[in-house]
């Protein structure tokens, strides 16, 4: 499968050529929001996980290929967390080397306290780390980090990072219902936000299949709340406005297998990044996935969404 998709429909990036250095799903952190099912097991390992000429060659194609006026951003998002590849840092400069198209990182921030890899990042355009919680207990609570990942790392992690990055740096925070939604939780978050000063913050909600069942957004008046005590620099990231038209690409089952890999979707939001394929064939490669052991239906938050079969989603 190729480790360069797209490009898919971003809520914050526009049309954004994705780049998944890392084998599904390796991870530090199991969160339970995880919209690529559960970590097992966790791994903490930085690794030279795909060859970065594997990389590079993908992307080459990608920006000499059919959709490569089509592209807002690049962005490395993982089947997992990006930075535990090994030569992230030396990936983001062969890219900027290619293409003036801007390169954002979407990461955990988890190994932010560790100095290279603070350096790593220092060249790509935007960096966003997630910060969920405002105090340790929540955030094991939220994120089931590697043990030795502390929430006082993270914080000073992303604090530090910060103060040395000219970049943007846009701190997403995912809310769950009745777990970081109170007025409490979100007081919590804003100190540490205040300490961090990122640049944005993006409040999210969990709108593919989370990995557990219980997980459900916050009702609107939460999020407005939310809104109010994270202050000015804080929006609600939204459905995309510019879908990318994926039709062109060969090989649509691929195409899928690629795109559900990485954002798990329903039938009906395959069909808005496909508007070029009729329902039956999306229908049609869909259930050869299926009949083949590759692709897999979760049902959460009252939705059909298709995924990996190799993503792990309990059932109850
Ligand atoms: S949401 Fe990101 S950080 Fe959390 S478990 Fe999934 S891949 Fe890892």
């Amino acid at each position: 499968m190729n480790v360069v998709f797209g490009p898919v429909p971003s809520r914050r990036l526009g049309r954004s050529l994705g780049i998944d250095p890392i084998p599904l799903k390796t991870c530090n952190w199991n969160c339970v929001y995880c919209q690529l099912g559960r970590t097992t097991p966790l791994c903490n390992e930085r690794r030279l996980y795909v060859p970065r000429e594997t990389i590079l060659e993908q992307l080459d194609q990608a920006l000499s290929g059919p959709l490569k006026y089509e592209i807002d951003w690049i962005t490395i998002i993982g089947s997992g967390e990006p930075t535990l590849h090994s030569e992230l840092g030396q990936l983001i400069l062969d890219i900027k080397q290619r293409t003036q198209i801007p390169v954002a990182v979407m990461t955990n921030g988890a190994l932010l306290y560790r100095p290279r890899v603070r350096r790593e990042l220092m060249a790509a355009d935007a960096v966003i780390p997630s910060l969920d919680a405002g105090d340790p207990f929540l955030y094991r609570k939220i994120n089931r980090p590697w043990p030795r990942l502390t929430f006082q790392r993270h914080v000073a992690g992303i604090r530090i990072f910060n103060q040395e990055y000219g970049g943007k740096l846009w701190v997403e925070s995912m809310l769950i219902a009745g777990m970081n939604d109170s007025d409490q939780a979100l007081f919590d978050l804003r100190d540490r936000l205040e300490e961090i000063e990122p640049d944005e913050i993006h409040i999210n909600v969990p709108t593919r299949p989370p990995a557990e069942t219980w997980v459900q957004p916050p009702p609107p008046e939460r999020l407005e709340r939310a809104c109010q005590i994270l202050g000015e620099s804080s929006r609600i990231i939204s459905k995309p406005a510019r879908l990318a038209d994926l039709s062109s690409l060969p090989r649509l089952k691929e195409t899928i297998l690629e795109i559900i890999t990485r954002h798990p979707m329903t039938e009906e939001e395959l069909g808005e990044v496909l508007p070029g394929c009729s329902r039956e064939d999306i229908r049609e490669a869909i259930a050869s996935l299926q009949a083949a052991g590759e692709a897999r239906q979760v049902d959460r938050l009252d939705r059909r969404f298709w995924s990996s079969a190799k993503a792990r989603y309990p059932l109850h």
